[in-house]
């Protein structure tokens, strides 16, 4: 049995935050997992910087309004469910990403939860729980499930560690440097023969 996990943001969708700090212009708003690998510490300023400056859940849910996936994300979607089970291991919210989803046909989403009071401020927020990408990855492969991971950023690293074959999409090149053990590819074609390489059953592309 096999089973493929994804990272969302930057994998299949764009970066929710980056273009948050865009249409707001608020630079420090741009720093991700990328920048910043200890998650607590990077949500910890994201809420403090929404505070400052006035901004709760309904703005940020209208800039993700108009969003799309990247371009072919729904197409290897489609693809992936066809040939796997497929779930997505995300650090981002509920709260943000459901209207993504439903442009990605509603995949199974593995991630975390807002506190939000009744003027649309972000409180708190609510890890589902800790290395949740590892964590997953640990619990599927306690249900007998091969796993095959690819994610783009430093929060993936432990899931891709923990999978049977961990694989790096769109990773910088600081990241594709720092773990060289992972074959990294930049495109969904590419992405697809890894995934087909790593299977043990023979996949069509
Ligand atoms: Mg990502």
């Amino acid at each position: 049995m096999e089973l493929l996990c994804l990272d969302l943001e930057g994998v299949l969708i764009p970066e929710i935050w980056i273009n948050f700090a865009e249409r707001t212009g608020i630079e420090e708003l741009r720093a991700t997992t990328r920048d910043i690998p200890d998650y607590d510490e990077l949500m910890r300023m994201r809420l403090g910087l929404l505070d400052q400056h006035g901004y709760g859940l309904p703005d940020i849910q209208a800039v993700i309004d108009t969003l799309e996936p990247l371009d072919g994300a729904r197409a290897f979607v489609d693809w992936a469910r066809e040939h796997f089970q497929l779930i997505i291991l995300s650090d981002t919210f509920y709260e943000f990403a459901l209207p993504l989803m439903r442009k990605l046909g509603y995949p199974t989403l593995f991630c975390h939860r807002l506190q939000v009071d009744d003027n649309g401020r972000i409180t708190d927020y609510v890890l589902r729980q800790q290395d949740p990408k590892r964590a997953s990855v640990k619990a599927l492969h306690s249900l007998n499930y091969r796993v095959i991971a690819a994610g783009d950023s430093y929060n993936d690293t432990t899931m891709l560690a923990e999978a049977e074959q961990g694989i790096l999409f769109h990773a910088p090149d600081n990241v594709i440097a720092e773990f060289p053990q992972f074959p990294a590819v930049h495109s969904y074609q590419d992405l697809k023969k890894e995934i087909v390489k790593a299977s043990s059953r023979e996949l069509p592309l």
